[in-house]
């Protein structure tokens, strides 16, 4: 499981354009009309943490973050707030400008989310589909690694185009001293079907990605996966964690989410399992409901969660 807690954050989506076009983008038939939360919603979250100290850190958030005009002043408001922790979540392209790394690490951020899509230039260039990405993303992780009081935490969705670069990609990653966790989120399409073919049978992945868990934990990183059955994960179904922090979001964006139609399972009713979100709509249309490969976790998680 992951070494952030949930409870301690509150996330904010600030900006909704981003400069990438990646194919398991879940938000990019949204982007368009959903709205960023307001200054007002902002000054409000500001005032709550200088009064009661709620929470420890802010994540803010969007499409692409880096693109938002006011970011600096926005993360120096919420240090100033009484923020202990400012995270970013970002594609990580511009971290590869050290100025504007320096503006960033100046203003206060220290945690930094950068999604991974690929293990190599050539596999991410592709399924994020903008030439140059990965080296600028890696140039600007190398440059963070510097920093002592830096975290970085990499996520990757998981897709009929990624699963089999799993295990490469966290050994792409393995020189970073400050990769501190490593997310691996089962894609999901926010429609009721598979429109863009990326789902990946659940079988199928699984060796990859508990390879790449393990990978990942041998080299002393947390590791938090999402969307993928409890049940057939094992020994590491206690790295399974949907739980997100508070996000304050566009509400139309729930109407969106909720087409995934999760918990799609047989054993729904009898499985004990408090993280799994089963499977969705769009996989039981596409590979029907696995009731061979899932099973009802009885009494409790296979192995306790710390
Ligand atoms: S039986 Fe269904 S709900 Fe239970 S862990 Fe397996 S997939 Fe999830």
């Amino acid at each position: 499981m992951g070494c952030f807690h949930h409870d301690d954050y509150i996330s904010l989506t600030l900006e909704f354009r981003c400069n990438l076009k990646c194919v398991h983008c879940m938000i990019e038939g949204t982007m368009d009309y959903l709205q960023p939360q307001t200054g007002e919603v902002f000054d409000e979250v500001l005032q709550e943490q200088s009064q009661n100290g709620r929470w420890k850190g802010i994540i803010l958030t969007g499409s692409e973050i880096t693109l938002h005009k006011e970011l600096i002043p926005m993360v120096q408001r919420a240090r100033a707030a009484g923020f202990e922790h400012v995270r970013i979540q970002t594609h990580g392209m511009h971290l590869g400008q050290t100025s504007f790394a320096d503006k960033l690490l100046e203003a206060g951020v220290d945690e930094y989310f950068v999604s991974v899509a690929g293990s190599d230039r050539e596999s991410h260039d592709r399924i994020t589909e903008v030439d140059g990405a990965f080296e600028k993303m890696m140039a600007g992780l190398a440059y963070l690694d510097r920093f002592d009081h830096v975290s970085i935490i990499t996520n990757t969705v998981v897709t009929k185009l990624s699963y089999p670069l799993l295990p490469d990609l966290v050994k792409s990653l393995s020189h970073l001293r400050q990769l501190k966790q490593m997310e691996f989120w089962n894609y999901w399409p926010m429609t009721e079907m598979d429109d863009k073919d990326l789902i990946p049978r659940a079988a199928d992945v699984l060796p990859y990605l508990t390879g790449a868990a393990k990978s990942a934990i041998a080299d002393g990183r947390s590791v938090e996966i999402k969307n993928f059955p409890e049940c057939m994960l094992g020994d590491l179904s206690h790295l399974l964690d949907n739980d997100q922090p508070q996000l304050l979001i566009d509400p139309a964006f729930w109407d969106q989410f909720n087409r995934n139609g999760f918990h799609q399972c047989l054993y729904r009713e009898e499985c004990t399992s408090d993280q799994c979100l089963g499977l969705n709509e769009a996989y039981t249309a596409k590979y029907g409901w696995e009731k061979n490969l899932v099973h009802p976790v009885r009494g409790g998680r296979l192995i306790a969660r710390s």
